[in-house]
């Protein structure tokens, strides 16, 4: 069997165009557009090139965005400072911070001084526990991506087993209370795991979010079975490869994701499907 390629790319561009027609509409009834601040501390080249895309998506579907981008000197009480005044300006509907801050921010802080209405990653313990409480309001984005997917391609989650790999709070452990919520049955992988093999090949559907290449064998995947790999690593040729060793979970699998060209197209939209809602959440708010 050679698996089905899971088009992210494709399903985001969807999702991005849904998301500019409820602008239009927006527009046209004189509401506002919603509004993304999106902070930048330091001269990280990976953070420069994620945040000038996350930017060039806002722009494509009509938002309202807003750079801001300050020294790695910038110091945790200005950051703080920043993210108030953020929180009270009603043109911004969301404010991300890029990850990682400098050693000096305690990020945590940081991700905890976000208003949770305005908290688009998903990231403050308060959304992560509304999302564990099956009432959620802002989701964390690759996690909510990866549902979005499995969604546009009708793959069943009910009942199924799903084994997760990575404990992360940004991906591997929401990415759990999601499929929880579709009623999976889930099993979560970490560095404690005894036998990854063993948890990979019982699984229906997997999820790979390590950050080491290959860390999944072709082998030890269900045949049939769905992959989703949300891990991006950089090979020394400058090549971008995922967690699972594809070429080999490919012809075991049914379905498969790409990296890239998966997930990660998948986690910039559901931020701009996270900013609209908030600022349907701030129309209800505001009047
Ligand atoms: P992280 O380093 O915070 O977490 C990695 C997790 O993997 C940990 O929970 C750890 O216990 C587990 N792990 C490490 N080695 C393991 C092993 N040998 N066996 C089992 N588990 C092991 O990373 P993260 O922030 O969750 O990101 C994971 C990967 O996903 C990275 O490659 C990152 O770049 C990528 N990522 C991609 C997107 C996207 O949009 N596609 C978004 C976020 C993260």
């Amino acid at each position: 069997m050679t698996a089905q390629i899971i088009d992210g790319k494709a399903v985001s561009i969807q999702c991005l165009e849904r998301i500019a027609q409820e602008v239009a509409k927006r527009k046209e009834n004189h509401q506002r557009v919603p509004g993304l601040a999106v902070i930048l501390i330091g001269d990280n080249p990976a953070s420069q090139v994620y945040v000038r895309n996350k930017k060039n998506a806002c722009e494509k579907v009509g938002f309202y965005s807003l750079s801001i981008e300050k020294p790695a000197s910038f110091t945790e009480d200005e950051l703080l400072t920043l993210i108030d005044e953020l929180n009270e300006n009603p043109e911004i509907d969301g404010i991300l911070v890029q990850l990682p801050l400098p050693d000096h921010i305690d990020g945590q802080k940081v991700i905890e001084r976000i208003r949770p209405d305005k908290d688009v990653d998903g990231f403050h313990p308060y959304n992560i526990g509304r999302l564990a409480v099956k009432m959620p309001l802002m989701r964390p984005c690759t996690p909510k991506g990866v549902m979005t997917m499995l969604d546009a391609y009708g793959i069943d989650i009910k009942g199924k087993n799903v084994t997760i790999i990575g404990q992360s709070n940004i991906v591997g452990r929401p990415q759990a209370l999601e499929m929880l919520m579709k009623r999976a049955t889930v099993t979560i992988c970490h560095t404690a795991t005894r036998d990854l093999a063993e948890e990979v090949s019982r699984a229906d559907i997997v999820v790979a979010a390590v950050g080491r290449p290959a860390c999944i064998q072709g082998a030890w995947i269900k045949p049939g079975a769905v992959v989703i790999d949300v891990g991006i690593n950089r090979l020394e040729n400058g090549c971008l490869c995922g967690d699972v060793d594809f070429e080999t979970a490919k012809e075991r699998a049914s379905y498969i994701t790409p990296v890239p060209g998966g997930v990660g197209p998948m986690t910039i939209a559901s931020l701009l499907e996270n900013t609209l809602e908030a600022a349907q959440l701030h129309d209800k708010t505001s009047n």
